[in-house]
């Protein structure tokens, strides 16, 4: 296919979008090469989903170590060393990148460490020593996003930070106030709380974690207040201000306006498209690449204005999950090889690592209605699971939508142990077109988790 280009592909970005199409590129016979500007794994693997869950494993590990006694086992002078914490983080994600590294050599991908900017339809100029240009047959977009910070007066003090500076803290805090109740919010308070921080979330809209099923962000919010984390919700942040050594943040919500104090304040209210310099200014000027907010703009077959071109993941906006990325980029490679694209992407699973941990995939029941589609849902309790009381769980259910005119299963959303896991099955029987029936005949294993859903398809 290269014909009078270098490559079949070039891929800029090596996060789980960019290196995954660019395996698969490699898989299928195209020549590949990948261009990453910094090391390999990108947001999830350096600064999001391997280390936050590193961490979280250190944090519940450490409350888990203090609550001990109720279970009958005393553990006396339980501490935490937050270096030694920071250091297994790095060892979990140094293996991870060792693992793409050689993934990239055993699949002939030619690695390049520099930062590309797309000079033409077919042109990749790198700024290493040598200043080389790669060509390709395609070029596949694959930058990611990064933190966006909103206009909040005071939001540029020192001690306001994002998620990757707040990843690299080597002290224990005191106090931690997070502006977004999203997900990204909702995971850092868990870490903090677990580590003794007293925590404070400040957010927008009317419910945590809005953009899901309203139930699981309700829910959240009373296992957060019932666990100490101070929850706030439809409040309006107006300003940061330092004061005596900490930051106070002022915010006004329906019984007035409120001050509160903490060491550090996280802000996490949403992530923009990484695209500043990723085109020289006479391509960017030659077709329309960006929408107004400044992603990416790709159609249904992820291809930008210049047909050769094209892009996945967070930098094209839609869903910002690693999970997502990577079949965005499977099926982009499909397109590419004048293929069908086989990954649905209606299927989408969004996992958030809360205790107990929440999982959505498909529609929920007012989205369902949105589209006009009459729906049944099935709902079970996770205080009736044996599993549940055993691992002394906070509250959860497991909800599942089904079309009213045949059952079959079109989305679910659960909050309980091993939510995340348990959302794989479903997404597994969204896409081959399952019904309750299959579920509720379906033997599964006691005592877990995951009988709750042949249990709530039967209720
Ligand atoms: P998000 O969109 O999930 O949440 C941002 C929240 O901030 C929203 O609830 C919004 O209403 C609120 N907000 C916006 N402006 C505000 C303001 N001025 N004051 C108070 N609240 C405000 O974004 P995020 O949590 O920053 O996460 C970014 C992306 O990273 C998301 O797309 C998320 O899916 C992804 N991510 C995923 C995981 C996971 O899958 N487990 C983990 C972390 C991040």
């Amino acid at each position: 296919m290269a014909e009078g280009y270098q490559f079949d592909l070039i891929v800029l970005g090596a996060g789980p979008g960019g290196y995954e199409a660019a395996f698969e590129a490699a898989e299928k016979g195209m020549k590949t090469a990948l261009v990453e500007k910094d090391q390999v794994g990108g947001t999830c693997l350096n600064r999001g989903c391997i280390p936050t869950k590193a961490l979280m494993r250190s944090a519940e590990t450490y409350r888990a170590a203090r609550e001990s006694a109720e279970l009958g086992v005393e553990a006396d002078d339980v501490r935490f060393d937050p270096v030694r914490m920071m250091e297994r983080k790095e060892e979990v994600t140094r293996t991870l990148r060792d693992g793409i590294l050689g993934m990239a050599k055993k699949k002939k991908v030619a690695l390049y460490t520099a930062k590309g900017c797309i000079t033409g339809a077919h042109e990749v100029l790198l700024d290493d020593e040598e200043g080389q240009t790669l060509t390709g047959a395609n070029i596949l977009v694959a930058t990611g996003s990064r933190p966006a910070i909103p206009p909040i007066p005071g939001a540029d003090l020192p001690g306001v930070m994002t998620s990757d500076e707040l990843l690299d803290l080597r002290e224990p805090l005191e106090s931690l106030l997070i502006i977004g109740g999203g997900v990204i919010g909702a995971e850092f308070a868990v870490i903090h709380h677990d580590l003794g921080a007293e925590v404070t979330v400040v957010e927008a809209l009317d419910r945590l974690l809005p953009t899901l099923d309203k139930e699981l962000g309700r829910g959240l919010a009373m296992n957060f207040k019932k666990q100490g984390i101070d929850v706030h919700t439809a409040a309006r942040v107006e300003a940061i201000e330092a004061r005596g050594g900490k930051l106070a943040c002022r915010y006004t919500e329906k019984s007035g306006t409120i001050e509160t104090e903490a060491e550090k304040i996280l802000i996490c209210t949403g992530r923009k498209p990484v695209t500043e310099g990723v085109f020289s200014e006479e391509v960017l000027a030659s077709a329309p690449l960006l929408t107004e907010r400044g992603f990416l703009a790709v159609d249904e077959n992820y291809r930008t204005a210049i047909p050769s071109i094209y892009g996945i993941g967070d930098v094209t906006g839609g869903i910002m999950l690693a999970h997502a990325a990577t079949a965005e980029g499977r099926n982009a490679v499909a397109v590419m090889l004048g293929e069908e694209p086989k990954i649905r992407m209606e299927t989408v699973p969004g996992c958030i690592f809360t205790s107990p941990e929440i999982a959505q995939v498909g529609m929920t029941q007012d989205e369902a209605k949105t589209a006009g589609i009459e729906v049944i849902t099935k709902k079970y309790p996770m205080s009736a699971n044996g599993k549940t009381l055993i691992e002394g769980l906070d509250r959860g259910t497991v909800k599942l939508v089904a079309r009213k005119e045949d059952n079959v299963l079109i989305g679910a959303s659960l909050m309980c142990g091993r939510a995340s896991d348990i959302v794989g099955e479903l997404s597994l029987a969204i896409s081959s077109g399952l019904t309750l029936e299959d579920f509720a005949d379906t033997i599964h294993p006691h005592p877990t988790f995951v009988e709750a859903l042949s249990e709530c398809a039967r209720g």
